[in-house]
């Protein structure tokens, strides 16, 4: 009990305070009322950064052609269900437009993974397009996986300030039981590097509860996201696919969803309370395993909702996982959905601004954590 107690107060106190071990100690908690108080603990540290507020970023799921075949994932090239789309110009530009009208304060573009001239082109072209239609004033988020060097840079000067790219475990080995051996971790990282290098505010993230995962891996991503001096962290849990190599015989039973859920909110919570002022989402995999899974994600000490604004047409063929939720619902019922929901565990939304993390602004001024 006051171990407990004190790890949480000496982490509310300082960030990176909590040793590897500590964070061993704080992932294997299961008893309800020791966990209610990791919660409540990361969660008042989350309201000392953010207040009673959570900011949104609309996702666009741009397109689903993607290059790679990671093992995991409902889009992975070899998977032959998902029609393959890819939106036009024009439809980008309609929901970018709809969704800086909606206040939603930024907007995050993401597909498989594609490298090539015209790709790369067409992207910059949509984010100069949406940067003049929004007068620069809607945060932008590109999360398009790795590319090379000049493609981020031609892309963060067509005004695109924020990149997403999941190191997906930050151990090396597991890295490779669940890639092709022609994905590379090593290329993975050096990308994350040269993106901060870059100037982006630079998120990464997890995907925790993967088959082979130990508690060991899961305290060691938490150390590699402070050492590589992260802005933003978007993680959730490992939702299986049964149309993927690693799904198949996985069952999806009540007592995987409550153990995946229950995982995903531990590590928010120690992230949290290790890291202090970076932002951190409530993935839309917690809504997959749980009705109020992002709810119960902002309470653990989260203060991003990345709602789907993309329209409902494409949802189904953009599926990374199954039972992915909201499939049919417009960005006008999601805004309203989302404001009563955040209202029943008193919170509410940031209309209208683009929400930067504060430890990006804290490490430009020489005083991040
Ligand atoms: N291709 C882009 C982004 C699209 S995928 C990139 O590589 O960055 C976005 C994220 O979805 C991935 O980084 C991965 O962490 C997550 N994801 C994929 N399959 C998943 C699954 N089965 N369960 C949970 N998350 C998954």
């Amino acid at each position: 009990m006051a171990k407990l107690d004190n790890l949480i107060e000496q982490a509310q106190q300082k960030p990176h305070s909590l040793a590897k071990d500590d964070l061993l100690y704080l992932l294997q908690l299961e008893d309800k009322g020791e966990l209610d108080r990791l919660f409540k603990g990361a969660y008042a540290l989350k309201s000392r950064y953010s207040g009673n507020s959570v900011y949104l970023r609309g996702l666009i799921e741009m397109g689903n052609v993607c290059a790679k075949d990671c093992f995991y994932c409902g889009i992975r090239k070899s998977n032959t269900k998902p029609k393959r789309y890819q939106l036009s110009l024009e439809e980008i530009l309609n929901t970018a437009r709809e969704t800086f009208e909606k206040q939603y304060g930024s907007l995050v573009l993401q597909s498989g993974e594609i490298e090539s001239e015209k790709h790369t082109l067409f992207i910059a072209q949509a984010i100069e397009a949406i940067s003049s239609l929004t007068q620069g004033k809607l945060g932008l988020t590109l999360s398009l996986g790795e590319q090379e060097e000049n493609v981020y840079k031609l892309w963060r000067e067509a005004g695109a300030h924020r990149y997403l790219l999941r190191i997906e475990t930050s151990n090396p080995n597991l890295y490779a039981q669940l890639h092709p051996a022609s994905h590379s971790f090593s290329r993975r990282l050096e990308c994350l590097r040269t993106l901060r290098r870059l100037n982006y505010q630079t998120g990464s993230g997890v995907m925790i509860g993967l088959p082979g995962q130990t508690r060991q891996d899961l305290a060691d991503d938490i150390l590699f996201f402070q050492n590589e001096d992260l802005d933003m962290i978007g993680m959730g849990p490992y939702i299986p696919h049964r149309d993927t190599p690693l799904g198949q015989n996985i069952e999806f039973t009540e007592s995987f969803k409550q153990t995946q859920l229950l995982m995903g909110l531990k590590m928010i919570a120690c992230t949290r309370l290790q890291l202090h002022d970076v932002n951190i989402a409530a993935t839309t995999a917690l809504q997959a395993l749980h009705p109020q899974g992002r709810e119960k994600g902002i309470k653990a000490g989260a203060n991003v909702i990345m709602p789907n604004v993309t329209e409902t047409r494409f949802r189904a063929d953009y599926q990374l996982y199954e039972n992915k939720p909201c499939l049919d619902e417009n960005a006008q019922q999601c805004r309203n959905c989302l404001t009563m929901r955040l209202a029943a565990i008193g919170e509410k939304i940031s209309y209208g601004v683009p929400g930067d993390p504060l430890h990006y602004k804290n490490r430009n001024s020489g005083q991040a954590t």
